[in-house]
């Protein structure tokens, strides 16, 4: 069955949310639960009042009391908001979900078995923990398909924020170079969006960092639902072009990988997180020969303790590890200097 000849909306329908997809837009923020339903502005029309617009959780169903004065399913929200046919908004809600089509009419030709509906596990923990209604995730986290290259790229990044440049103290360079900047509407609204791209240098998804301290549930990271970061390392499809002779540089955080490389020090990968998954040991492992040097860098705090032991322990199968500490409680590399960075890199040699 050919992808693009059929789509079993029926089966789309099943596997979304209209959480999810509020999530997509970035605009959970404006809406206020009460039992199973979702209150806010109509985001169709672009409202105002925070009680005109509301959402079944349990339904799946959406109706606007203003303006547009009508309601409907997830692809119908889709089709509103895109302003396309429902054809078009079930193929961008299998694009934006990553569902697989084939498998989903598969599943649904049968009884009418959600359950079963293969559905992208949010390995991210970021993804997971906002993401309220728990399902069956499929199997084989690691080794199932990989992230796909996005089809679109957000544009119109504003990208001499304050956040970016007092608080975290990149220059306009940096922040070109790493394609990131404030996104004032879309998926990653009110947020810094940072894009992730894979060895082949292709994007597969943003990371929208809150500018600022989020306050309440708000989480610090919001990552596209479906995306497994467990299967990326960011940079690392600019450290791999590095020679092959300089130390790899592991740390955890995107700013920590961003700020090293403004420092002048390229080869360096961040795990967007403080542990190692597999699937990321596997792609340090293809990039690697047997005299590669790594350094494994990590915050020092006690979960960056216990994750650089693990890391060192996995990958000293593969090469020569080395565990940079810092005397000091809580420092992350972000915050090194110049010529901190500069005695760390070259010690190795
Ligand atoms: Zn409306």
């Amino acid at each position: 069955m050919s992808k693009s000849s059929f789509i079993d909306f029926k089966a789309v329908k099943a596997a979304i949310t209209m959480e999810r997809i509020l999530l997509h837009y970035g605009l959970m923020d404006k809406f206020k639960r009460s039992g199973d339903s979702l209150n806010g502005p109509c985001p169709i029309h672009k409202g105002s009042s925070p009680t005109q617009f509301r959402v079944s959780t349990s339904k799946n169903i959406w109706h606007c009391f203003s303006e547009c004065k009508q309601g409907g399913n997830t692809l119908d929200f889709i089709a509103k908001m895109e302003n396309v046919s429902i054809h078009a908004a079930a193929l961008k809600a299998i694009d934006w979900f990553h569902l697989d089509p084939e498998a989903m009419s598969a599943a649904s030709n049968g009884e009418d078995s959600e359950e079963e509906i293969p559905r992208q596990p949010a390995n991210s923990q970021i993804a997971a923990s906002s993401k309220p209604a728990p399902r069956k995730p499929a199997p084989a986290a690691e080794n199932g398909t990989p992230n796909k290259p996005l089809q679109f790229r957000l544009d119109k990044l504003e990208r001499e924020h304050p956040y970016l440049i007092q608080e975290r103290g990149l220059t306009l360079e940096t922040i070109v170079d790493f394609g990131m900047g404030f996104c004032a509407k879309g998926m990653m609204a009110g947020r810094i969006a940072i894009p992730i791209h894979n060895p082949e240098s292709n994007v597969v998804a943003y990371a929208g960092r809150f500018p600022g301290k989020p306050e309440g549930d708000t989480p610090k990271y919001k990552l596209p639902q479906g995306f497994r970061k467990s299967l990326e390392l960011f940079n690392i499809d600019r450290a791999i072009k590095e020679p092959a002779d300089k130390p790899l540089l592991i740390v955890e955080g995107f700013f920590d990988c961003i700020k090293i490389h403004q420092h002048g020090y390229r080869k360096v990968v961040a795990l967007m997180g403080n542990t190692m998954s597999a699937a990321q040991e596997e792609l340090i492992k293809k990039h690697t020969v047997f005299n590669s040097q790594i350094i494994v860098m990590l915050d020092e705090n006690e979960s960056g303790r216990a994750g650089r032991e693990d890391i060192a322990c996995r990958l000293s199968k593969y090469c020569f590890v080395r565990v940079r500490e810092f005397d000091q409680e809580d420092m992350e590399p972000e915050h090194l200097s110049d010529d901190a960075l500069a005695d760390i890199v070259e010690g190795v040699a």
